[in-house]
């Protein structure tokens, strides 16, 4: 199994009819980096910066982050880096930044994410500066998290501005032309007025493990209640094609990103919805791609209009594992 999966690597993801899927890789730590190549990843799907914040005191300064940055996109050798703004608050908690998070009453509704890090220029402007300078060494994307309005996404391409006037005033080497700007859609808001959002950005990434405890108001963390999480409630399931068909009618690409990118068992669905951009950890990466080179993308649409059409998540779920089991 594993010389199989080992070959699966320099074949292409690609539907048995010939439709290209790209699958990238989810990065935790630079050390990642080794392994999303020997996957096949075609890129990086989702940095999650949490790391660079993490177990320390202190915050770390704009070379600190461009020189961690710059490695990670030098590692990918051209492949795009789809670095993700800071995302700490809610249940990522950073020690650093000790102070201003962790005092909310509730911290998944509280100031996390994008919301963090417009309330803290300083905070924000400083990583931006890093990652227009990695980008000076390689593509890079600029993703935001937890982004719930236009508003939100204008005034982040404000401080981008500011800050690639401020680094070309000192005639500092950064990404020429300016990095591509996505939001992260995790948020139900988000979700449901995906079509005015895609006018602002560049690209989409759904964020489904936020998106479902957010659309279902669930916990995961909660064992009372994490039985009651599940992506394929329909409510999800219909934030997730709206979100693709808003971002596809816009013309921007929709990618996701959350923990059912990497699990076999969804591919056929999401691939059904439309999405042919998927994120994941590396070491999901090979299985993804063969149940992709078993799908026919026909068959799957309508396998997933069947089952946008149920009203219970029991019925989907028997659904799709039939159509699974038929591949
Ligand atoms: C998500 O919410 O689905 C996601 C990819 O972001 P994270 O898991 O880092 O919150
Ligand atoms: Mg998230």
């Amino acid at each position: 199994l594993e010389r199989q999966l080992a070959r699966l690597r320099s074949l292409p993801a690609e539907s048995r009819d010939g439709e290209l899927i790209v699958l990238q890789a989810n990065l935790e730590l630079p050390r990642d980096v080794e392994g999303a190549l020997t996957a096949g990843a075609e890129g990086v799907g989702l940095l999650r910066t949490e790391f660079l914040f993490m177990n320390r005191d202190t915050l770390p300064d704009e070379d600190e982050q461009y020189a961690v940055l710059r490695g990670i996109v030098e590692g990918l050798e051209g492949r795009p880096v789809t670095i993700r703004t800071l995302d700490v608050g809610g249940d990522k908690i950073s020690t650093a930044l000790g102070g201003k998070i962790g005092v909310s009453p509730n911290p998944a509704l509280g100031l996390r994410g994008i919301r963090l890090s417009l309330a803290e220029t300083k905070l924000f402007e400083t990583q931006i500066a890093a990652i227009l300078r990695a980008g000076a060494h390689g593509p890079v994307r600029f993703l935001l998290p937890l982004i719930s309005s236009v508003e939100q996404i204008r005034q982040s391409r404000k401080v981008i501005q500011k800050v690639v006037r401020r680094l070309k005033r000192k005639g500092v080497r950064i990404a020429d032309p300016v990095p591509p700007l996505g939001a992260m859609i995790e948020v139900p808001a988000a979700a449901l007025m995906a079509d005015g959002l895609a006018r602002e950005v560049d690209y989409f990434a759904i964020g489904t493990n936020d998106l479902t405890s957010y659309a279902l108001a669930i916990d995961r963390s909660d064992d009372a209640v994490a039985g009651l999480y599940n992506p394929l409630h329909p409510a999800v399931l219909r934030l997730i094609q709206f979100t693709v068909q808003a971002g596809h009618r816009a013309g921007i690409p929709v990618s996701i990103c959350g923990e059912i990118a990497g699990d076999p068992r969804y591919a056929p669905l999401l691939v059904g919805l439309g999405v042919r951009d998927l994120s994941m950890s590396s070491h999901s990466i090979p299985r993804v791609k063969q149940r992709v080179r078993a799908i026919d993308t026909g068959a799957a649409t309508r396998r997933a209009l069947a089952i946008m059409d149920q009203g219970d998540e029991g019925r989907i779920s028997a659904l799709l594992d039939d159509f699974n089991d038929s591949l």
